[in-house]
């Protein structure tokens, strides 16, 4: 194989050590595009390129596995536009806002608790309200649903919400899938789908959007045996993200307590990963108690009652949720596998979210080479994702795969048309084995599986 191929570090491993790194790459290697752009962007949205769909497919895929291939959760699809009373029942139109304060000078808009992380409109290098130019009003709570209208008229009746969550879906179809599906208590539903947020402080690329993915699994248990539940989901969801590959060092739990704790829950914790900017939310487990179906039965009017069939007791279900952005996941995975030797740039993934999981060069491009590369690609691609790369030197071809994070690389050189063997090079270690071509996608499969054990 050529000299130039780099087989050990450059020097000292490094993390991310910002976000804007992290956007830059993004961009140039089509994970995440600013939407909009050639306008000038809008506020906090942003575009998933053809590697990042990937990426956020591969995300939600193993997420929805963990959850619908349990006996006892089932998937929905509800709709995001709802009839406007499950906002009044949920407590978001009285609720859902965040006290703000406007700057008169700046004209900036901001989250009046979050002054001191603020920059001034007018003078960045100083936080709204501290040395800035800010003149700044008092609080106002601001609703953090987006409002619109269904049909023709834009008066008051015909006001709906884009949903700011995907959870009450789940609530008001709670019987329908309990019925349909033969389901009993305890089960849950777990759905994914979009949620928006009129956020007066976003930002930090995909962590804080207007419009996000969420993946929420609401369980409905017996009550009285719902903190039990809340113990085993809280172990079961953290483990996910391990199995994920995000480093145990960077997770940890945080418990609301006191101001912290929604008035309906009985306990929740946060999953927080160590993110550029910090510790941050990841994924929320709450304890609902029987709160939520407790407020459609009383605005509905219609019964939500669960009868036990064993015990034959009707009760209302306590439940408890976990919620985790898709994008804040997506984003935890690309923080956390970011690495740096100061020459070399790649993304130590798990190969499950790798977009791609093999990249198959010729060594030159001779045609013999390429038939043969062709067809490998070929066979490769009933199995795995795969990719291929012909144009510039072996070593470049390399470093553009562990750019954007896929595992293997196999190269055919003069030496395969002969002995049908080829290289498979690894992302982490750049270490390069020789293998007969026809086990590799054994190899492959069974090196995805083992993946950290
Ligand atoms: P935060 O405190 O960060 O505003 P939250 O406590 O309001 O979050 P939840 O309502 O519990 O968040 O939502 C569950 C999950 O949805 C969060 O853990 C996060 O991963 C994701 N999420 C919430 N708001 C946003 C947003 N604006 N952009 C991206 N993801 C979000």
């Amino acid at each position: 194989m050529s000299e130039e191929v780099q087989t050990k570090p450059a020097g000292p491993v490094q993390d991310l050590k910002d976000m804007a790194t992290l956007v830059s790459l993004s961009k140039q290697r089509g994970f995440v595009f600013p939407s909009s752009e050639i306008y000038g962007g809008i506020g906090s949205t942003w575009d998933y390129g053809p590697l990042g769909v990937e990426l956020k497919r591969n995300m939600k895929e193993t997420w929805w596995r963990s959850m619908c291939d349990r006996e006892d959760i089932e998937g929905l699809d509800a709709a995001i536009l709802m009839h406007p009373k499950v906002w009044e029942a949920s407590g978001h139109v009285a609720g859902f806002v965040d006290p703000m304060v406007d700057c008169k000078t700046c004209k900036g808009r901001f989250r009046a608790d979050k002054l001191d992380s603020s920059p001034c409109g007018q003078k960045p290098s100083k936080n709204a309200g501290a040395g800035g130019a800010c003149e700044l009003t008092e609080p106002r709570n601001f609703n953090l649903m987006f409002k619109t209208h269904m049909g023709p008229l834009e008066e008051t009746g015909s006001v709906v919400y884009l949903r700011p969550e995907t959870a009450q879906g789940i609530y008001v179809n709670f019987l329908n899938v309990a019925q349909s599906s033969r389901q009993k208590v305890p089960f849950g539903i777990a759905q994914i789908g979009k949620a928006f947020r009129n956020e007066i402080t976003p930002g930090n690329f995909i962590f804080r959007t207007r419009e996000f993915e969420q993946m929420e699994m609401q369980f409905f248990v017996k009550p009285g045996t719902d903190m039990e539940w809340f113990e085993k989901w809280k172990a079961d969801r953290i483990q996910w993200h391990y199995d994920n590959g995000i480093r145990k060092e960077k997770l940890r739990f945080h418990a609301h307590a006191g101001a912290d704790l929604a008035h309906y829950a009985k306990a929740a914790f946060d999953i927080e990963y160590e993110f550029p900017i910090g510790w941050s939310e990841l994924e929320g487990i709450h304890n609902r108690t029987d709160f939520d179906l407790g407020r459609h039965q009383e605005f509905s009017g219609k019964n939500l009652l669960y009868f036990d069939e064993s015990t034959k007791e009707k009760y209302i279900p306590y439940i408890v949720e976990t919620s985790v952005g898709c994008d804040r996941a997506v984003l935890a995975a690309l923080c956390d596998s970011y690495r740096f030797d100061g020459d070399r740039t790649w993304l130590q993934m798990h190969p499950k979210l790798s977009p791609y999981k093999v990249a198959v060069f010729p060594l030159m491009k001779k045609p013999e080479l390429t038939e043969y590369s062709d067809k490998l690609y070929a066979d490769l691609k009933k199995h795995f994702r795969v990719t291929s790369d012909v144009s510039g030197s072996i070593g470049k071809r390399y470093r553009r795969q562990d750019e954007i994070g896929t595992p293997f690389g196999v190269t055919i050189d003069f030496d395969t048309l002969t002995n049908h063997s080829v290289t498979l090079r690894h992302r982490d270690t750049m270490e390069q084995t020789r293998i007969p071509a026809e086990k590799l996608i054994h190899v492959i499969r069974d090196q995805i599986e083992n993946w950290g054990k």
